[in-house]
Protein backbone atom coordinates (compact mmCIF):
# COMPACT_ATOMS: atom_id res chain seq x y z
CA UNK A 1 0.00 0.00 0.00
CA UNK A 2 0.98 3.60 -0.62
CA UNK A 3 2.47 5.53 2.01
CA UNK A 4 0.34 8.44 3.06
CA UNK A 5 1.62 11.49 4.28
CA UNK A 6 -0.11 14.73 5.77
CA UNK A 7 -0.33 17.52 3.56
CA UNK A 8 1.62 19.78 5.64
CA UNK A 9 4.99 17.58 4.69
CA UNK A 10 3.76 18.95 0.27
CA UNK A 11 3.89 22.40 1.57
CA UNK A 12 7.50 22.89 3.10
CA UNK A 13 10.12 22.88 1.16
CA UNK A 14 13.21 20.48 2.23
CA UNK A 15 16.79 23.15 3.11
CA UNK A 16 18.45 23.51 0.17
CA UNK A 17 21.64 25.13 2.07
CA UNK A 18 21.38 21.94 3.98
CA UNK A 19 21.66 19.93 0.69
CA UNK A 20 24.56 21.86 -0.91
CA UNK A 21 26.21 20.82 2.67
CA UNK A 22 25.52 17.09 2.07
CA UNK A 23 26.62 17.96 -2.19
CA UNK A 24 29.96 19.27 -1.02
CA UNK A 25 30.47 15.86 1.67
CA UNK A 26 29.76 13.68 -1.43
CA UNK A 27 31.84 15.09 -3.48
CA UNK A 28 34.81 15.09 -0.52
CA UNK A 29 34.12 11.57 0.03
CA UNK A 30 35.09 10.95 -3.75
CA UNK A 31 38.58 12.58 -3.07
CA UNK A 32 37.62 15.60 -5.10
CA UNK A 33 39.50 18.93 -3.72
CA UNK A 34 36.07 21.12 -3.21
CA UNK A 35 36.19 24.52 -1.97
CA UNK A 36 32.85 25.40 -0.06
CA UNK A 37 31.44 28.65 -0.17
CA UNK A 38 28.03 27.61 0.98
CA UNK A 39 28.62 27.34 5.00
CA UNK A 40 26.60 28.97 6.97
CA UNK A 41 28.73 28.56 10.30
CA UNK A 42 31.83 29.63 11.96
CA UNK A 43 34.84 27.78 10.77
CA UNK A 44 36.47 28.44 14.33
CA UNK A 45 35.96 25.51 17.28
CA UNK A 46 34.33 26.57 20.33
CA UNK A 47 36.27 28.69 22.67
CA UNK A 48 38.29 26.41 24.87
CA UNK A 49 36.32 28.20 28.33
CA UNK A 50 33.24 26.86 26.52
CA UNK A 51 33.89 23.39 25.81
CA UNK A 52 35.29 22.91 29.15
CA UNK A 53 31.98 23.91 30.37
CA UNK A 54 30.09 21.48 28.29
CA UNK A 55 33.09 18.92 29.73
CA UNK A 56 32.34 19.90 33.24
CA UNK A 57 28.94 19.85 32.68
CA UNK A 58 29.02 16.20 31.93
CA UNK A 59 30.80 15.63 34.74
CA UNK A 60 28.77 17.21 37.12
CA UNK A 61 25.92 15.45 35.85
CA UNK A 62 23.70 17.73 33.84
CA UNK A 63 22.97 14.88 31.30
CA UNK A 64 19.21 14.87 32.77
CA UNK A 65 16.04 16.74 31.19
CA UNK A 66 15.97 20.22 32.29
CA UNK A 67 13.00 23.01 32.80
CA UNK A 68 11.01 22.91 29.45
CA UNK A 69 11.94 26.98 28.71
CA UNK A 70 15.38 26.82 30.01
CA UNK A 71 17.26 26.33 33.32
CA UNK A 72 16.56 29.05 35.28
CA UNK A 73 20.72 29.86 35.70
CA UNK A 74 21.01 30.33 31.30
CA UNK A 75 17.85 32.24 32.04
CA UNK A 76 19.75 34.56 34.59
CA UNK A 77 22.97 34.58 31.87
CA UNK A 78 20.62 35.67 29.31
CA UNK A 79 19.14 38.40 31.79
CA UNK A 80 22.59 39.95 32.46
CA UNK A 81 23.91 39.64 28.45
CA UNK A 82 21.14 41.41 27.32
CA UNK A 83 20.95 44.17 30.13
CA UNK A 84 24.62 44.42 28.84
CA UNK A 85 23.28 45.26 25.46
CA UNK A 86 19.94 47.27 25.61
CA UNK A 87 20.04 48.20 29.17
CA UNK A 88 16.60 46.89 29.15
CA UNK A 89 16.10 44.16 32.97
CA UNK A 90 14.07 41.19 31.42
CA UNK A 91 12.25 39.03 34.19
CA UNK A 92 13.00 35.33 33.23
CA UNK A 93 9.57 34.47 32.42
CA UNK A 94 9.93 36.93 29.39
CA UNK A 95 12.97 34.44 28.24
CA UNK A 96 12.72 30.92 27.02
CA UNK A 97 15.46 28.95 25.67
CA UNK A 98 15.07 26.89 22.59
CA UNK A 99 17.42 24.12 20.82
CA UNK A 100 18.89 26.40 18.25
CA UNK A 101 17.19 29.87 16.54
CA UNK A 102 15.65 27.45 14.52
CA UNK A 103 13.16 26.06 16.83
CA UNK A 104 13.17 29.50 18.61
CA UNK A 105 11.64 30.54 15.29
CA UNK A 106 9.74 27.78 14.59
CA UNK A 107 7.83 27.71 18.29
CA UNK A 108 7.54 31.42 18.08
CA UNK A 109 5.75 31.43 14.88
CA UNK A 110 3.35 28.19 15.75
CA UNK A 111 2.37 30.40 18.89
CA UNK A 112 1.39 33.58 16.89
CA UNK A 113 0.16 32.74 13.25
CA UNK A 114 -2.74 30.52 12.00
CA UNK A 115 -4.40 29.53 8.81
CA UNK A 116 -5.71 32.78 7.27
CA UNK A 117 -3.24 34.72 8.76
CA UNK A 118 -0.45 36.78 6.41
CA UNK A 119 3.27 37.25 7.89
CA UNK A 120 5.58 39.63 5.81
CA UNK A 121 9.08 38.67 4.98
CA UNK A 122 11.66 40.56 3.14
CA UNK A 123 13.13 39.17 -0.44
CA UNK A 124 16.09 38.09 -0.13
CA UNK A 125 15.47 35.65 3.08
CA UNK A 126 16.94 33.24 4.81
CA UNK A 127 15.65 29.96 3.13
CA UNK A 128 13.59 28.90 6.32
CA UNK A 129 11.52 31.47 7.24
CA UNK A 130 8.79 31.23 4.55
CA UNK A 131 8.56 27.35 5.86
CA UNK A 132 8.36 28.24 9.62
CA UNK A 133 5.21 30.41 8.26
CA UNK A 134 4.01 28.13 6.70
CA UNK A 135 4.42 25.32 9.40
CA UNK A 136 2.27 27.67 11.01
CA UNK A 137 -0.79 27.74 8.71
CA UNK A 138 0.23 31.24 7.70
CA UNK A 139 1.53 32.14 4.69
CA UNK A 140 4.53 34.60 3.98
CA UNK A 141 3.77 37.67 1.83
CA UNK A 142 7.13 38.85 0.24
CA UNK A 143 8.39 42.38 0.55
CA UNK A 144 11.06 43.81 -1.43
CA UNK A 145 14.21 45.19 -0.51
CA UNK A 146 16.64 47.61 -1.93
CA UNK A 147 20.18 45.89 -2.78
CA UNK A 148 22.26 49.16 -2.91
CA UNK A 149 20.89 50.12 0.45
CA UNK A 150 21.96 47.12 2.61
CA UNK A 151 18.89 45.32 1.28
CA UNK A 152 16.70 47.37 3.88
CA UNK A 153 12.94 47.00 3.28
CA UNK A 154 11.30 48.89 -0.11
CA UNK A 155 8.63 50.67 1.80
CA UNK A 156 6.82 51.64 -1.40
CA UNK A 157 5.98 48.26 -2.25
CA UNK A 158 5.40 47.65 1.81
CA UNK A 159 2.92 50.28 1.56
CA UNK A 160 1.26 48.86 -1.44
CA UNK A 161 0.90 45.52 0.45
CA UNK A 162 -0.93 46.10 3.64
CA UNK A 163 -3.76 44.25 4.11
CA UNK A 164 -5.89 43.38 6.85
CA UNK A 165 -4.77 39.92 7.37
CA UNK A 166 -1.10 40.80 8.29
CA UNK A 167 -0.09 39.45 11.54
CA UNK A 168 2.93 39.98 11.95
CA UNK A 169 6.57 40.70 10.24
CA UNK A 170 9.78 39.05 10.42
CA UNK A 171 13.08 41.27 10.36
CA UNK A 172 16.70 39.66 10.22
CA UNK A 173 19.82 42.44 10.77
CA UNK A 174 22.99 41.39 10.19
CA UNK A 175 20.81 38.93 7.21
CA UNK A 176 21.19 35.77 6.14
CA UNK A 177 21.59 35.59 3.17
CA UNK A 178 22.79 39.35 2.14
CA UNK A 179 24.94 40.13 5.69
CA UNK A 180 23.12 43.75 4.99
CA UNK A 181 22.47 45.50 8.04
CA UNK A 182 19.63 47.90 8.32
CA UNK A 183 19.71 51.53 9.61
CA UNK A 184 18.53 52.35 12.85
CA UNK A 185 15.87 54.73 11.15
CA UNK A 186 14.52 51.71 8.74
CA UNK A 187 14.15 49.67 11.97
CA UNK A 188 12.48 52.42 13.86
CA UNK A 189 9.98 53.36 10.70
CA UNK A 190 9.70 49.29 10.66
CA UNK A 191 8.71 49.64 14.17
CA UNK A 192 6.27 52.34 13.84
CA UNK A 193 3.97 51.05 11.02
CA UNK A 194 3.96 48.02 13.10
CA UNK A 195 2.20 49.24 15.73
CA UNK A 196 0.20 51.47 13.29
CA UNK A 197 -1.41 48.17 11.88
CA UNK A 198 -0.71 46.13 15.13
CA UNK A 199 1.86 43.41 13.99
CA UNK A 200 4.18 42.11 16.06
CA UNK A 201 7.54 42.33 15.25
CA UNK A 202 10.19 38.79 15.11
CA UNK A 203 13.68 40.22 15.13
CA UNK A 204 16.13 37.43 14.61
CA UNK A 205 19.31 38.64 15.72
CA UNK A 206 20.79 35.30 15.52
CA UNK A 207 24.19 37.51 13.68
CA UNK A 208 24.36 40.11 16.92
CA UNK A 209 27.80 40.44 17.40
CA UNK A 210 28.81 39.94 13.61
CA UNK A 211 28.46 43.69 12.67
CA UNK A 212 31.54 45.58 11.30
CA UNK A 213 31.39 49.04 10.70
CA UNK A 214 29.59 50.09 13.41
CA UNK A 215 28.17 49.27 16.64
CA UNK A 216 25.16 46.31 16.49
CA UNK A 217 21.53 48.48 17.80
CA UNK A 218 19.17 45.83 19.25
CA UNK A 219 16.03 46.76 18.09
CA UNK A 220 14.57 46.82 21.73
CA UNK A 221 17.17 49.84 22.06
CA UNK A 222 15.04 51.34 19.00
CA UNK A 223 11.39 50.32 20.08
CA UNK A 224 10.62 53.10 21.97
CA UNK A 225 7.63 53.97 20.28
CA UNK A 226 6.19 50.34 22.34
CA UNK A 227 5.71 48.16 19.33
CA UNK A 228 4.87 44.47 20.64
CA UNK A 229 8.53 42.83 19.82
CA UNK A 230 9.70 39.04 20.06
CA UNK A 231 13.98 39.17 19.85
CA UNK A 232 15.49 35.47 18.83
CA UNK A 233 19.05 35.33 19.64
CA UNK A 234 21.08 32.11 19.07
CA UNK A 235 24.27 30.72 20.56
CA UNK A 236 25.25 28.98 17.37
CA UNK A 237 27.48 32.11 15.08
CA UNK A 238 28.27 34.62 17.61
CA UNK A 239 30.11 31.78 20.19
CA UNK A 240 31.06 29.28 17.18
CA UNK A 241 28.37 26.41 18.71
CA UNK A 242 26.29 25.66 15.76
CA UNK A 243 26.25 21.62 16.83
CA UNK A 244 25.76 23.11 20.68
CA UNK A 245 21.65 23.72 19.53
CA UNK A 246 20.74 27.02 21.76
CA UNK A 247 19.13 29.87 20.85
CA UNK A 248 16.89 32.14 22.77
CA UNK A 249 13.26 34.24 22.70
CA UNK A 250 12.32 36.98 24.76
CA UNK A 251 9.30 38.24 24.39
CA UNK A 252 5.86 39.00 26.42
CA UNK A 253 5.28 36.52 28.97
CA UNK A 254 2.05 35.44 27.51
CA UNK A 255 3.74 34.82 24.10
CA UNK A 256 6.60 33.01 26.19
CA UNK A 257 4.20 31.12 28.12
CA UNK A 258 2.45 29.79 24.86
CA UNK A 259 5.59 29.04 23.42
CA UNK A 260 6.85 26.64 26.57
CA UNK A 261 3.96 24.89 26.31
CA UNK A 262 4.28 24.05 22.36
CA UNK A 263 8.26 23.44 22.89
CA UNK A 264 7.31 20.93 26.01
CA UNK A 265 5.15 18.64 24.09
CA UNK A 266 7.76 18.50 20.67
CA UNK A 267 11.68 18.55 22.38
CA UNK A 268 10.69 18.60 25.99
CA UNK A 269 13.59 21.18 26.61
CA UNK A 270 16.89 22.25 25.42
CA UNK A 271 19.82 20.38 25.32
CA UNK A 272 21.18 20.07 28.92
CA UNK A 273 24.88 20.39 28.24
CA UNK A 274 24.76 22.98 25.35
CA UNK A 275 22.97 25.24 28.14
CA UNK A 276 25.70 24.60 30.82
CA UNK A 277 28.19 25.27 28.07
CA UNK A 278 26.16 28.58 27.01
CA UNK A 279 26.33 30.32 30.54
CA UNK A 280 29.63 30.32 30.47
CA UNK A 281 29.94 31.50 27.07
CA UNK A 282 27.45 34.38 28.42
CA UNK A 283 28.90 35.50 31.24
CA UNK A 284 32.66 33.82 30.40
CA UNK A 285 35.87 35.92 28.88
CA UNK A 286 34.50 37.81 25.68
CA UNK A 287 37.64 38.09 23.82
CA UNK A 288 37.81 34.68 21.69
CA UNK A 289 34.48 35.96 20.14
CA UNK A 290 36.12 39.64 19.69
CA UNK A 291 39.05 37.66 18.26
CA UNK A 292 36.74 35.69 15.78
CA UNK A 293 34.76 38.87 14.74
CA UNK A 294 38.39 40.20 13.82
CA UNK A 295 38.85 37.45 11.54
CA UNK A 296 35.58 37.42 10.04
CA UNK A 297 36.41 41.61 8.84
CA UNK A 298 39.85 40.86 7.41
CA UNK A 299 38.12 38.04 5.16
CA UNK A 300 35.18 40.42 4.72
CA UNK A 301 38.02 42.20 2.62
CA UNK A 302 39.81 39.75 0.80
CA UNK A 303 36.36 38.07 -0.20
CA UNK A 304 35.32 41.46 -1.49
CA UNK A 305 38.20 42.62 -3.14
CA UNK A 306 38.44 39.07 -4.74
CA UNK A 307 34.62 39.51 -5.98
CA UNK A 308 34.42 42.77 -7.23
CA UNK A 309 37.88 42.11 -9.56
CA UNK A 310 35.66 39.70 -11.27
CA UNK A 311 34.09 40.75 -14.58
CA UNK A 312 30.59 41.51 -14.50
CA UNK A 313 29.95 41.09 -11.01
CA UNK A 314 29.34 43.41 -8.53
CA UNK A 315 28.89 42.90 -4.87
CA UNK A 316 28.08 46.03 -2.25
CA UNK A 317 30.02 45.80 0.99
CA UNK A 318 27.94 43.55 3.33
CA UNK A 319 27.87 45.27 6.90
CA UNK A 320 27.71 42.18 9.15
CA UNK A 321 27.27 38.48 9.16
CA UNK A 322 29.74 36.45 6.94
CA UNK A 323 27.92 36.26 3.81
CA UNK A 324 28.62 38.23 0.19
CA UNK A 325 25.69 38.16 -1.92
CA UNK A 326 27.42 39.58 -5.46
CA UNK A 327 25.00 39.92 -8.38
CA UNK A 328 25.96 37.50 -10.84
CA UNK A 329 22.92 38.49 -13.44
CA UNK A 330 25.34 39.15 -16.83
CA UNK A 331 26.60 35.33 -16.50
CA UNK A 332 22.55 34.46 -17.00
CA UNK A 333 21.09 32.94 -20.04
CA UNK A 334 25.00 32.67 -21.26
CA UNK A 335 26.13 28.78 -22.77
CA UNK A 336 28.09 26.45 -20.96
CA UNK A 337 30.98 24.16 -23.61
CA UNK A 338 28.30 21.19 -23.41
CA UNK A 339 26.08 23.58 -24.68
CA UNK A 340 23.75 23.70 -21.34
CA UNK A 341 21.88 27.48 -21.22
CA UNK A 342 22.37 29.06 -17.77
CA UNK A 343 18.73 30.06 -16.94
CA UNK A 344 18.91 30.99 -12.92
CA UNK A 345 21.29 30.99 -10.37
CA UNK A 346 20.43 27.22 -9.53
CA UNK A 347 22.07 26.68 -13.12
CA UNK A 348 25.50 28.67 -12.83
CA UNK A 349 25.94 27.59 -8.80
CA UNK A 350 25.73 24.26 -10.07
CA UNK A 351 27.85 25.27 -13.25
CA UNK A 352 30.17 26.17 -10.60
CA UNK A 353 30.16 23.16 -8.83
CA UNK A 354 31.24 20.64 -11.53
CA UNK A 355 33.52 22.86 -13.63
CA UNK A 356 35.41 24.65 -10.22
CA UNK A 357 34.41 22.04 -7.99
CA UNK A 358 33.63 25.45 -5.84
CA UNK A 359 30.09 25.27 -3.87
CA UNK A 360 28.36 28.86 -3.77
CA UNK A 361 24.62 28.95 -3.12
CA UNK A 362 21.62 30.02 -5.66
CA UNK A 363 20.36 33.42 -4.88
CA UNK A 364 17.17 32.50 -6.36
CA UNK A 365 16.97 29.69 -3.58
CA UNK A 366 16.74 33.26 -1.24
CA UNK A 367 14.06 34.88 -3.59
CA UNK A 368 16.96 36.59 -5.44
CA UNK A 369 17.43 36.26 -8.95
CA UNK A 370 21.06 36.51 -10.46
CA UNK A 371 22.66 36.18 -7.10
CA UNK A 372 24.89 33.97 -5.53
CA UNK A 373 25.57 33.78 -1.74
CA UNK A 374 29.13 33.21 -0.74
CA UNK A 375 30.18 32.59 2.78
CA UNK A 376 33.51 34.07 4.34
CA UNK A 377 33.72 31.60 7.00
CA UNK A 378 37.28 30.41 5.78
CA UNK A 379 41.05 31.87 5.58
CA UNK A 380 41.77 34.47 3.37
CA UNK A 381 44.00 31.46 0.93
CA UNK A 382 41.18 29.71 0.25
CA UNK A 383 38.76 32.71 -0.15
CA UNK A 384 41.51 33.74 -3.19
CA UNK A 385 41.96 29.99 -4.21
CA UNK A 386 37.87 29.69 -4.87
CA UNK A 387 37.16 32.99 -6.48
CA UNK A 388 40.62 32.31 -8.71
CA UNK A 389 38.73 29.09 -10.26
CA UNK A 390 35.63 30.77 -10.54
CA UNK A 391 36.76 33.16 -12.30
CA UNK A 392 38.54 30.42 -14.46
CA UNK A 393 35.55 28.49 -14.92
CA UNK A 394 33.54 31.86 -16.26
CA UNK A 395 35.92 32.46 -18.53
CA UNK A 396 34.44 29.31 -20.15
CA UNK A 397 31.04 30.45 -20.74
CA UNK A 398 29.68 31.85 -24.39
N1 LIG B 1 18.41 32.75 11.81
C1 LIG B 1 19.22 32.90 10.76
C2 LIG B 1 19.09 34.13 9.94
C3 LIG B 1 20.17 31.92 10.45
O1 LIG B 1 20.99 32.10 9.41
C4 LIG B 1 20.24 30.76 11.24
C5 LIG B 1 21.18 29.68 10.88
O2 LIG B 1 21.69 29.57 9.80
C6 LIG B 1 19.38 30.66 12.34
C7 LIG B 1 18.47 31.67 12.59
C8 LIG B 1 19.33 29.48 13.23
O3 LIG B 1 20.51 29.09 13.79
P1 LIG B 1 20.54 28.04 14.97
O4 LIG B 1 19.31 27.17 14.87
O5 LIG B 1 21.79 27.27 14.76
O6 LIG B 1 20.52 28.83 16.23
Amino acid sequence: MPISLSRLVDKIKPSFTLQMTARAAALRAKGIDVINFGVGEPDFNTPFHIIKAGQKAIEDGYTKYTPGSGMLELKEAIQTKVKNVTGTLYDTNQIIVSNGGKQSLSVACQALFEEGDKVIIFSPYWVSFPEFVRLSGAEPLLVDTLPSEQFEPDFDDLNKKIDPSIKGVIINSPSNPTGGVWSDQAIIKMLEISKANNWIVISDETYEELVYDREFTAIDSLNSIGAEVLTIRSMSKTYAMTGWRIGYTIADKVIVKAMSKIQGQTTSCPNAIGQKASVAALLGNPQPVLDMKNKFQERRQVMFDALNALDGVTCDMPGGAFYMFPDFSSYLNKETKEGKILRDTFDLSDYILDTASVVTVAGDGFGAKGYLRLSFATSGKIIKAGIKRIEESLKELK
